[in-house]
């Protein structure tokens, strides 16, 4: 591992222009050199050391269930307490380091990954269907995310002025927590296991990865590269497996410190609940991140550019099939420009094309497993008992495909627009004005993203203090939040608002040590 300086300013890392024709070619490329290697099993990674078990379960290409991605092997609960262990054994070095020499880890995982974006990438399309585009999107949020926490731990290594004493010398300096259980999503499965991972680390944690089953080989891919990089042995332990099975194990256990979670509500309520309990042997309070759904709404007033509104839905609400937390899944019209707004959303619909992501011009592929196939599907059902479908509803052959779809004049207490179905579908709800649309849109249990399509500033500002929402967007899609830019984390329901990419993220693991030092 080199040490490297701090690199700024910082700066976003550009996605690649897929509209090139030899940009394209490079991606088919990456394509096939991903498939010549599908297959392979991988194991666990515990201490340094590769486990196999005997055991194993497959990741899949969702746009073709047949094809296995990956066998992965399945961690016991023995495989967890050794984890933990090897990470508690790590920690004794690890937690000693410089900043800079952690820092300098991280901005080597981040050049690396650039360097084999277009792989990375082909890998996600494969492992959970995402589109070139989104693909190459989330690697440069992965560089991003890896960039922004090395310099921000460089600069929280900087000592802080405090007020003085006479006759003292007082400082405060950030120590690391000790070992986190880092859970992980399929959705975003480089960016997020990523980004808990890297803050974790570089504040000179040691940690335990359980990615999600659906997305295991991104996850091992991840790991590989940190390894490659030089993170030491221990350092970072991959434990792939059921949540269902060892994610209890994995928050309970008397030596875990912390616990960064980013998945759905079920799950993350449990994981706070049990990490809440203290342990026999346990001599902390456990601290808990948690990441979850939404029931995003865009707001559409009648003073707004109707079809920047209706282009803006479209993208947040269809893109990567609705699978994004921060996914518009209810648009919220006033009565004035419902019926142009509706016309202009639903022939903008008609032109995505839904297909294999691994082909150039898909807009929409399909969702990621059997189970959310089903879930979504049963949604769609109950959209129809509740209200008017207005586009899609169908279903296609081969993957887990599902149309983008639509449901009008949907009420604002119906389960399609109150549940997070974290699928292709679009729940419209009418308002009789911009005070009425507000209160429906604060009108769930959820907090996460929102945006608002006006151009009176009064409402602008009246967004800005009413609607209870972590991430706030005006005139402007509430999908797509950049490191630096947009720090990401909801209210209510949606979690614990650790507000990911923004300049405060690191503090949760650390804790800050004050010291006082009078002449002997
Ligand atoms: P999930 O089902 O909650 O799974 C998330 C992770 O938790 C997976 O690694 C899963 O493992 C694991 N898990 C399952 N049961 C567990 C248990 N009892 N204890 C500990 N871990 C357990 O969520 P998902 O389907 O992967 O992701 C979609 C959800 O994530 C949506 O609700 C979405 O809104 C949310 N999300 C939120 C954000 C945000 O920043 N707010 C970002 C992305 C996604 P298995 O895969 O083995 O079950
Ligand atoms: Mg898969």
């Amino acid at each position: 591992m080199t040490i490297t300086a701090a690199r700024s300013p910082f700066r976003h890392e550009p996605g690649l222009d897929f509209a090139a024709p030899e940009e394209d070619e490079r991606f088919e490329e990456a394509l096939a050199r991903v498939r010549s290697q599908l297959g392979r099993t991988y194991p666990l990674v515990i201490g340094g050391t590769e486990v196999d078990r005997g055991e194993t379960f497959a990741s899949l290409n969702p746009a073709r269930p047949a094809e296995v991605i990956g066998h992965h092997a399945a961690a016991t609960l023995d495989d967890v307490d050794a984890a933990i262990a090897a990470a508690g054994e790590a920690f004794a070095d690890w937690s000693q380091t410089h900043a800079e020499e952690r820092a300098a880890l991280l901005f080597d995982v981040a050049d690396r990954i650039v360097e084999r974006r277009r792989d990375f990438a082909a890998l996600l399309t494969l492992e959970v269907g995402k589109i070139r585009e989104e693909a190459d999107g989330e690697i440069a949020e992965v560089a991003d995310v890896l960039r922004w926490y090395a310099q921000q731990m460089l600069d929280l290594d900087r000592p802080r002025p405090l007020l003085p004493v006479d006759g003292e010398q007082t400082s405060l300096v950030y120590v690391p927590l000790g070992v986190g259980a880092i859970v992980s999503p399929w959705n975003f499965p480089l960016s997020l296991t990523t980004g808990m991972m890297s803050a974790a680390l570089v504040a000179g944690n040691t940690v335990v990865v359980k990615p999600a089953s659906a997305s295991a080989t991104s996850a091992a891919w991840l790991v590989d590269l940190f390894r490659e990089c030089g993170a030491p042995a221990g350092v970072i332990n991959l434990l792939t497996g059921s949540g269902g099975l060892i994610g209890d194990a994995l928050v309970d256990h008397p030596q875990t410190r912390f616990v960064a979670f980013t998945g759905s509500k079920d799950v993350g309520v449990r994981i706070n609940e049990r990490a809440a309990r203290l342990q026999p042997g346990q001599i902390w309070i456990k601290r808990v991140q948690l990441e979850l759904g939404g029931k995003n709404a865009i707001l559409v007033d009648e003073t707004a550019a109707l079809e920047r509104a209706a282009e803006a839905i479209v993208t947040s609400a269809f893109g990567y099939q609705g699978q994004k937390c921060s996914a518009c899944s209810r648009a919220i019209v006033v009565d004035a420009v419902h019926d142009e707004l509706v016309s202009r959303i639903v022939e903008r619909v008609r032109r995505l094309r839904l297909g294999d992501p691994a082909e150039r011009g898909t807009d929409l592929g399909p969702l990621v497993d059997d189970s959310a196939f089903r879930k979504v599907v049963e949604y769609v059902d109950i959209g129809r008992a509740e209200s008017t479908l207005v586009f899609g509803g169908g279903t296609r052959e081969g993957g887990y495909y599902v149309e983008p779809t639509i449901f009008d004049d949907v009420s604002p207490g119906a389960r399609i627009a109150q549940e997070e179905i974290f699928g292709p579908v679009l729940a419209i709800v009418r308002a009789r004005d911009f005070d009425h649309a507000l209160d429906i849109a604060n009108g769930t249990e959820f907090g996460l993203a929102g945006a608002v399509f006006t151009a009176d500033r009064d409402r602008i500002e009246q967004a800005r203090r009413r609607f209870h929402v972590g991430n706030l967007y005006v005139n402007r899609k509430c999908t797509g939040a950049l490191t630096g830019a947009h720090p990401f984390g909801g209210f209510n329901l949606s979690g614990t608002d650790s507000k990911a990419g923004g300049p405060d993220y690191l503090l949760f693991f650390l804790q800050a040590k004050s010291v006082a030092v009078r002449a002997g």
